[in-house]
């Protein structure tokens, strides 16, 4: 038999469904892979199966229903006071990762280079390796996550295509600040690169901080490709309805890529995306204040139990150290194996979000469950650690 593409089968599964299977076997409390336990709001979900009994279900057009793409325009204004034409500057995908997909092979040339930023999500490196590009790695460390630039500014060359940022960061829990953006976008307009924004955590911001977009610093509209989620914002991430917000010239070759790879998305969903897009600002606010609860709720927890726990400004995940607990000598992805067959609660190792070189004493909870799943998980991680010591 001739061998598969070498890249992609080098690759094992991903750690978040090798995780939510362990965590089934074992009846364990899934706070592995990032998904609410609650389903988004019902009159959305209500749309969206209203539409597939009344119709339209055939193709819809390759770029997104009007609607949808009309509500992605009054979003632009209203959240980032950007004005967007839908026609020519937005796009529908199947989710973000189709999004990350359609950026990476619709503008990246083989031997180009791409900038990453470490601690990152795990479809970034297959992908930019798939398209024939040299991934240049920079890291941000907890505890403050916080971005050198200089070392920033090492990755880059003339060779730089783009840079890969997600921004709220995932596993990070960092929100990059207005400095750190202002310095991508000088080295952006320097070294004449592109930026593909992963923002699919654009609304899950806590305690009043802003998300800033990289669009809309000054000379970025030419720069930048923003992609957003309606899983995240919706809470309903097995939709897989994603989007994408660029010029007119960097839209055209990102949209040739998806044109053949799923060409379009399933109308009913748009459209209940498109009707959830036009909710007030109190659905947005709630959002984003519901799982703060929930954040402060379980950060403190993990602190009482022992956990170093690291600040979470935004998305569904903190970060906790698992050294001060004394488990022995285990690095994290032992630690969450060990933590599901025993404790009954499944944590994600930092190390997958990492290219190598890892530190090993990191696990990434996810914390947008329902009040009393968290509790029982911090009852039973309070147990494990109490029958270990
Ligand atoms: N980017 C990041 C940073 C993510 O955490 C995720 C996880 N869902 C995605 C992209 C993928 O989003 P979607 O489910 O819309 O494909
Ligand atoms: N984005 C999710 C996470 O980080 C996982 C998505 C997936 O399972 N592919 O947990």
């Amino acid at each position: 038999m001739k061998s598969a593409n070498s890249i992609l089968s080098g690759y094992g599964t991903t750690v978040f469904e090798v995780m939510s299977r362990l965590a089934m076997e074992h009846q364990s409390i899934n706070l592995g892979q990032g998904f609410p336990d609650e389903d988004g709001p019902e009159d959305v979900r209500e749309l969206a199966a209203k539409t597939v009994i009344e119709g339209p279900n055939q193709y819809p057009p390759m770029m997104g229903v009007p609607e949808l793409r009309q509500e992605l325009a009054r979003h632009a204004k209203r959240f980032y006071d950007m004005d967007v034409d839908w026609q020519t500057e937005i796009m529908v995908t199947s989710g973000a990762t189709e999004a990350l997909a359609d950026c990476l092979f619709g503008l990246i040339e083989p031997g180009d280079e791409v900038v990453l930023i470490e601690p990152l999500y795990d479809s970034y490196l297959p992908i930019v390796r798939r398209a024939g590009a040299i991934p240049k790695l920079v890291r941000v460390t907890p505890p403050s996550w916080e971005l050198d630039l200089e070392a920033l500014e090492e990755a880059f060359s003339e060779k730089t295509k783009l840079i890969l940022l997600n921004n709220p960061m995932n596993p990070a829990a960092k929100v990059f600040s207005r400095n750190e953006l202002e310095g991508i976008a000088a080295l952006l307009e320097k070294y004449d690169a592109y930026a593909v924004c992963d923002e699919v955590y654009e609304h899950l911001v806590f305690d009043q901080e802003q998300h800033i977009s990289l669009l809309t610093l000054p000379g970025m509209r030419e720069r930048c490709l923003k992609i957003g989620s309606a899983g995240k914002t919706f809470s309903l991430t097995g939709w897989k309805v994603g989007y994408i917000t660029a010029a007119p010239e960097l839209l055209a070759p990102v949209a040739k890529t998806h044109q053949f790879l799923t060409f379009t998305t399933p109308p009913n969903l748009q459209k209940a995306v498109a009707f959830g897009l036009g909710k007030g600002d109190d659905y947005f606010d709630a959002l984003a204040q519901d799982l703060q609860a929930k954040r402060d709720f379980f950060a403190r927890g993990l602190k009482d139990i022992g956990f170093e726990v690291m600040h979470c400004a935004g998305t569904y995940f903190i970060t906790a150290d698992f050294r001060p607990l004394n488990l022995g000598d285990i690095d994290d992805v032992e630690a969450c194996r060990i933590m599901t067959l025993e404790a009954g609660v499944t944590p994600i190792s930092v190390s997958a979000f990492y290219a190598s070189d890892a530190p090993r004493h990191y696990v990434r909870f996810c914390f947008c469950k329902q009040d009393h799943i968290l509790e029982e998980a911090l009852q039973r991680l309070a147990r494990f650690v109490a029958k270990r010591r």
